[in-house]
């Protein structure tokens, strides 16, 4: 089983999108607010990747009690200053949203776990004209790791996990997965 940072991100949100994603049943091609925040990135930094690096990482754990199958943390991080241990992440959102914090100190974790010296993450806004500083201290390290088990638990279920209140779901690219047929 892989943990990405996308089903960090997604078990944030909503449980059912993380469960549904995992089982590749995937709808965020046909998402504009998805194409949308790709645009955004490689408008606002377009010469970023001459000053940072793209950076694959994973890391296998060793397998628990009542585990069904192995787990691998993977992540794959846009910009990495490797020289200053600085993770970049940009959102598109007009909104910061806790979930953003999550991913990138989910960065910092497996960098810093596969033995990386790792200073902080910078979350950029470019809607808001902001930034966001992101550190990763004990506590966080504790619920990262209380997290990865709560998801390899949703993600082991066999059946699909139930759906928000409509009211959280308007812009969820799985919004007519959901709810076509069923307002
Ligand atoms: S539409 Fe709502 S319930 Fe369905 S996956 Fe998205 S957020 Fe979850």
């Amino acid at each position: 089983m892989n943990i990405t940072a996308t089903l960090l991100n997604y078990y944030q949100l909503c449980h059912r999108k993380m469960w549904l994603h995992y089982h590749a049943i995937r709808m965020e091609h046909t998402s504009e607010v998805v194409y949308e925040g790709k645009l955004i990135r490689e408008e606002s930094y377009p010469f970023r990747a001459d000053k940072n690096e793209e950076v694959e990482i994973s890391l296998p754990l060793q397998k628990g009690d009542g585990w069904g199958e192995e787990v691998v943390l993977t992540a794959k991080i846009d910009f990495f200053d490797a020289k200053r241990g600085i993770v970049h992440e940009t959102k598109k959102s007009a909104a910061k949203e806790w979930a953003h914090v999550a991913q990138v100190q989910f960065y910092l974790y497996l960098l810093q776990k596969n033995g990386v010296e790792v200073s902080h993450g910078v979350i950029e806004y470019p809607k808001l004209r902001q930034t966001e500083r992101v550190t990763l201290g004990e506590e966080d390290v504790l619920r990262i790791e209380a997290n990865i088990e709560k998801i390899r638990e949703v993600l082991e279920q066999e059946q699909c996990p139930p759906k928000l209140p409509i009211s959280k779901c308007k812009a969820c690219s799985y919004f007519e997965f959901c709810w076509v047929g069923d307002e």
